[in-house]
């Protein structure tokens, strides 16, 4: 049989860095006007300013995990 002998790690560990694509702010509001709209949801923890990330059927807030479900379904994604 064969046993597997030798445990061999696979640790070619080429580290690769992920670059954090960095969210332009002017992305997250709209200016119409004089008037900003916040496009995304804001925390209710950590108060406005505090961004939360859009899922398929929650937003969460990726500093506290607050967690907030979106009833609607149809959420925009952002196809890059
Ligand atoms: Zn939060």
């Amino acid at each position: 049989m064969a046993k597997a002998s030798g445990k061999k790690l696979a640790s070619k560990g080429k580290k690769v860095k992920v670059k954090k694509e960095g969210k332009k702010l002017s992305a997250l509001y709209e200016i119409s006007g004089d008037s900003i709209k916040r496009k995304n949801r804001t925390c209710p923890k950590c108060g406005p300013g505090m961004f939360m990330g859009k899922h398929k059927n929650r937003v969460v807030c990726g500093s506290c995990g607050y967690v907030e479900m979106v009833k609607k379904a149809v959420v925009e994604e952002k196809k890059e």
